[in-house]
């Protein structure tokens, strides 16, 4: 992890590889304006590499921008108040020192949010395509890139590519950028960790492990690191895929012989990139070919980053060398969004479907919808479709009408939370149980139930209910109901457990 701690982790000049403010970008008595400004500001950003350790740095800095500097004071826009509260923990008087080494005198630092001068300022960088981001300045003082640049592929000078994978039968989706990721407290360092391990893959964290629920965004930060390296480093050839398209592969080629061309395939890329790496549990062959390709990987130095649904620890079945090999790394978690960052969402995901939301509106939603970023979206897409449709302003009373499920079950029915505390009280089962692969009755059977319960008493459809328990398809979840229905319909003793639960789910205490 970078020190996403207390305090700000500082290199020695003679410790950076990168290049040091070159001395003309003194630019002195004059106050700078426009390009001049934009020119000290590179500058600025110049020096601080060489005091701001490497991973801080492309996670505070890259998305920042300049928005004024004159002999009094430095202005810079970031993306959020996260950014800003941290920026002014952290690095207040590190810009201090930076802006006053380069400007030759003291400047006011003021740090504020503004979302767009960052996003704006990134495409103007990205559409700059002859210079690599941090290396404009010395550019401009005539120094050669080559001898400042980090050993290893060569950068490119965009970035956020969305160019398809080599090798992966996995599109990457445009918009899972790290642009587009909304930063909070629930998953600032998964965050942090991406954004360090796309600046040094093979370096900072390998294999960088993230794991949460679903719908909390791991599969959009495993992506964002991809576009952030093939729009990094040049010839990079990654293999994205899930798990399941793993496995898939693997089992094809033992039936078809040619167990060496996978071996070539997955063994020779410079990132490895498996999504729901949970749905190894219980293959054990697979498991075997993967503890062999994470090693020859992992010897050579390349990048793995894997997605889970719980901790290397908690993946049923998975051998104790695998676990131990997962936890090498860097082993993060990614919780629920807390209302501030859910808010920032609602915002973020209204603004890129064309509309923002008014703040009543967001607060209605963000009060409602607490543990699955997807909902949140979903829930966004959904009222802006039908106030377009129906040509009317987007009001609380709208998404009331709009959204009436989401309402109306928190009015009286119970929540998916609900349904899982009280199946796992009743039958001293854990969460992480009934989301797991394990299929020993003590755990299957309280999960089937559990799903029967969504069904007959949320809006749920079957493959959100399947969403819940692991991901699992709508089939199961179908299977799971009929066949609770069948016991209840042959056994008294399930249809009093049934009946018993829904009563506790609807006692008016809820
Ligand atoms: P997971 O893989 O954990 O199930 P996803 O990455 O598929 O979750 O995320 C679900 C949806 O929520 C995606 O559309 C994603 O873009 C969105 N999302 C998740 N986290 C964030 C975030 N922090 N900022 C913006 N969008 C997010
Ligand atoms: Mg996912």
């Amino acid at each position: 992890m970078p020190n996403t701690g207390e305090t700000a982790q500082h290199r020695s000049a003679g410790e950076s590889r990168w290049a040091e403010a070159p001395a003309d970008a003194r630019l002195g008595e004059s106050p700078p304006a426009g390009d001049d400004a934009q020119q000290a500001w590179r500058a600025i950003l110049t020096a601080l590499r060489t005091t701001v350790q490497r991973e801080q740095f492309e996670t505070w800095f890259r998305r920042s921008a300049l928005v004024r500097c004159d002999d009094e004071e430095l202005v810079i826009a970031v993306q959020n108040s996260f950014s800003r509260d941290w920026m002014r923990s952290y690095y207040q008087a590190p810009i201090e020192g930076a802006a006053r080494s380069v400007l030759g005198g003291p400047r006011r630092v003021t740090i504020e949010v503004d979302p767009e001068r960052v996003l704006a300022a990134a495409a103007a960088e990205e559409a700059d395509t002859g210079r690599a981001a941090e290396g404009d300045a010395v550019e401009e003082a005539g120094a050669t890139r080559a001898a400042d640049a980090p050993a290893g592929p060569r950068r490119l000078g965009t970035l956020g590519a969305d160019r398809l994978v080599q090798g992966s039968d996995i599109g990457l989706n445009p918009k899972y950028t790290f642009d587009n990721f909304v930063v909070g407290p629930c998953n600032r360092f998964a965050h942090a960790a991406a954004m360090g391990t796309a600046e040094s893959p093979g370096k900072a964290y390998n294999p960088l492990f993230l794991h949460g629920n679903v719908g909390l965004g791991k599969t959009h930060l495993l992506q964002s690191t991809c576009h952030a390296m093939l729009g990094t480093w040049e010839d990079f050839q990654i293999l994205f895929l899930s798990c399941e398209t793993f496995v898939n592969h693997f089992i094809g080629a033992l039936e078809n012989g040619d167990i060496q061309k996978f071996r070539n395939k997955y063994r020779n890329v410079d990132v490895l990139v498996v999504d729901d790496i949970h749905l190894l549990a219980n293959k054990e062959r697979t498991q075997e070919e993967f503890f062999h390709t994470f090693n020859t990987l992992y010897n050579a130095g390349k990048q793995i980053i894997l997605s889970s649904d719980s901790p290397p620890k908690d993946i049923p079945t998975l051998q104790e060398r695998l676990v131990s090999r997962f936890k090498w790394g860097l082993v993060t978690e990614m919780v629920a969004p807390c209302y501030e960052t859910r808010m920032a969402i609602l915002k973020r995901k209204s603004r890129e479907r064309g509309q923002e939301l008014p703040d009543d509106v967001a607060r209605l939603l963000a009060e409602r919808i607490d543990t699955n970023i997807r909902e949140l979206e979903g829930a966004t897409t959904k009222l802006l479709g039908y106030a377009s449709l129906s040509g009317e302003p987007v009001t609380p009373q709208l998404a009331r009408e709009a959204l009436d499920d989401i309402f109306t079950v928190r009015r009286g029915e119970p929540t998916m939370e609900e349904i899982l505390t009280v199946v796992t009280a009743h039958y001293g089962v854990k969460v992480t149980d009934l989301q797991s692969r394990k299929r020993t009755n003590a755990v299957a059977y309280p999960r089937q139930i559990a799903m029967y319960l969504a069904r007959s008493i949320t809006r749920h459809s079957l493959e959100e209910i399947g969403g819940y328990f692991g991901g699992r398809d709508h089939s199961t979840v179908l299977y799971a109901i009929d066949k609770i229905k069948r016991l209840c319909a042959e056994d008294e003793q399930c249809r009093e457990q049934v009946g018993a639960l829904l009563d506790d789910l609807r006692a008016p205490s809820r």
